[in-house]
């Protein structure tokens, strides 16, 4: 890695001229609404205030590039052939990859340190899943992209989505084989382990198998914990061994541009501005734009007002890129991940409640037997944008449900009085679960001697409520849902004391999607024509998804923009395909 303090004459600095407000109305365009006719910002949960981020001329500020930081004030230029914005598991797959295959690779990580989230990873035909039995056909494989396809209207990009049913296995394993051996370079050796995956015998609305978690590291003891943690750590230090140069506490601030070339970034450090040249790419792994209320209210209002506000980053990746020419999805909707982690703390799976729900009315408005994306969002569409789980003791004595969270792997529960203890762990606990680090969620689970209590604690009405139950009852003992056909073997009665209730609500983990780009992860602009020198992986990766992220195939954000598209970009980045 070249290090020189920056000699850049005026000539050659306008030449790298950033990318000027002109290039972000022509993003704008590619969202589909003129430049000045955005929809006007609402009132709504977004934050604390309605969104006040509008410039004089009807567009929210992001849309328009900030002044390029002035030459004088870049101290120092840094020369690269790979330079990747972000330290999150994308990039840190991208850049090991390229490290590992020869490219002189420099990272930018605003924070301190590495943060993984969740730890579900979705690959198939890795070397796991096929030893636990779980080889995919060419035939097998097409029937999930038809699948997931169809979730999506096709409005998403069908060769990305090859890309990673092809490629996920060949990824997985270079992973698989670096966290087994990681004490090799000062980190800690876990074991991938398979999760169960919840199926429907009807194959309409299941999930498929392949969802892959790394446990045994200080943070992957149990269900409750956030391994993915592990697995950054230690590619931190696969990429530190690899050589590459990390830069913690930069902050990437704006894209450098050679004619229609990105050819660098620009970045604050500790001490001050530098210039970060990447020869053969600029790759943006920034991770999502939840946490801006602006970009949530343009892209996707109705999760922004609906939901908790939720969230991780602040799209600064996004933003570089629309400044530097880039268009949003085809689709115009990047799509926010949102589930319901209340249910987790009924069956410790990453999964929906399958037993009974009912709104604020006391009625059901669902067939329970859904995947945890879509189940989150069904409720969300409820009055008070909630809804609540009502169960009995006898739940305790479901294997499926209670125990189904790894193939061949630990227990969750050993005995059906280990999950009656669970459920008073939570009953008597502070009210709130802290999810991965990413915030504390309400959970008020409550338990009564008598059904009619119950439904008074929860603050139910109770004539609505009692009358759902009993007939939901009805529905279990004669093996038939009338209201809404759930399957036979999901009717658990709700009889025998004590009784449990929970309220459910949505929370909105963060947003994926928002940068076109191709299947070789080079952003496009508005017409489709590739942005040289500029590639964006993880939850950045623009038409993957439309409407929500879905849960059929859980953990392919980790799985597919970030593992497989990391290392398969970083590969290419180094020339080794
Ligand atoms: C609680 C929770 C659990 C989750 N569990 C799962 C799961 O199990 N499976 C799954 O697939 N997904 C899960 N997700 C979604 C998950 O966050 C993403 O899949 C994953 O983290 C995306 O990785 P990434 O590399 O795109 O971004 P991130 O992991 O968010 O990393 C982005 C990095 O870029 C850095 N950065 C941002 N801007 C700049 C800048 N301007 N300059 C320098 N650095 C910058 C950030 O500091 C951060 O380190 C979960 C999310 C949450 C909130």
């Amino acid at each position: 890695m070249e290090n020189e303090k920056t000699s850049m004459d005026r000539r050659s600095f306008l030449k790298g001229a950033f990318a000027t407000g002109a290039v972000a109305t022509a993003a704008v365009t590619g969202v589909g609404t003129l430049a000045g006719c955005a929809a006007q910002p609402k009132e709504g949960k977004a934050g604390t205030s309605a969104s006040d981020g509008k410039a004089a001329g009807g567009t929210y500020d992001f849309e328009t590039a900030p002044d390029p930081i002035a030459e004088g004030d870049i101290k120092e230029t840094v020369d690269a052939d790979v330079v990747v914005i972000g330290a999150g598991f994308s990039g840190l797959c991208c850049a090991l990859a390229a490290a590992e295959n020869g490219a002189n690779v420099v990272m930018l990580e605003r924070m301190d340190h590495v943060i993984g989230r969740g730890g579900s990873i979705y690959a198939m035909n890795s070397k796991l899943t096929k030893e636990k039995g779980y080889e995919c056909s060419v035939e097998e494989v097409a029937q999930r992209y038809k699948r997931m396809m169809g979730y999506h209207s096709y409005r998403v990009d069908g060769r990305k989505w090859m890309l990673h049913f092809n490629r996920s296995g060949e990824a997985m394993d270079w992973l698989i084989d670096r966290m087994t051996t990681a004490s090799s370079v000062g980190g800690d050796d876990l074991t991938p382990v398979m999760e169960h995956w919840y199926e429907d015998p009807e194959n309409i609305n299941g999930e498929f198998p392949g969802t892959h978690e790394f446990l045994d590291g200080p943070n992957g003891k149990g269900p409750d914990d956030n391994p993915q943690q592990d697995v950054c750590a230690n590619m931190a230090l696969y990429c530190e061994k690899a050589g590459v140069d990390i830069r913690y506490e930069t902050d990437a601030q704006q894209l450098v541009k050679d004619g229609d070339k990105v050819v660098g970034v620009v970045a604050k450090g500790k001490d001050g501005y530098v210039r970060f040249n990447g020869k053969k790419g600029v790759v943006i792994a920034t991770g999502d734009f939840g946490q801006d209320k602006d970009m949530l209210e343009k892209f996707i209002p109705w999760a922004a007002h609906q939901t908790e506000f939720g969230g991780i980053w602040n799209g600064s990746g996004h933003k570089m890129a629309y400044w530097a020419g880039a268009a949003v999805d085809k689709s115009e909707t990047p799509a926010p991940m949102i589930f319901c982690f209340q249910w987790r703390s009924i069956t410790r799976q990453v999964r929906a409640f399958q037993g009974l729900m009912v709104n604020e009315d006391g009625r059901r408005y669902d067939n329970e037997d859904n995947v945890i994306s879509h189940g989150g969002l069904a409720l969300m569409h409820q009055k008070g944008n909630h809804a609540f789980a009502i169960w009995d003791d006898d739940y305790a004595n479901e294997p499926g449900w209670q125990n189904h969270r790894y193939v061949d792997g630990p227990k969750v529960f050993d005995t059906p009085d280990d999950v009656r203890a669970y459920w008073q762990t939570v009953v008597d606990g502070p009210g709130t679960i802290n999810m991965n680090g990413s915030g504390d969620i309400p959970v008020k689970m409550i338990k009564a001697d008598t059904v009619e209590e119950l439904v008074e604690k929860l603050g139910l009405p109770k004539d609505e409520t009692l009358k759902t139950i009993e007939a939901y009852n009805g529905y279990c003992d004669a093996g038939v849902d009338e209201e809404f056909g759930k399957r036979k073997e999901l009717l658990l009665p709700i009889k025998k004391g004590p009784f449990y209730g929970i309220e459910c609500t949505p929370w909105f983990l963060s947003t994926t999607g928002g940068i076109r780009c191709n299947e070789d992860l080079q952003a496009m602009n508005a017409d489709d024509e590739v942005i040289d020198g500029l590639y964006c992986l993880g939850s950045t990766v623009g038409d993957m998804y439309t409407n929500c992220y879905s849960t059929h195939f859980p953990g392919h954000n980790l799985g597919g923009t970030c593992l497989t598209f990391g290392y398969v970009t970083g590969r290419k980045l180094a020339g080794a395909e």
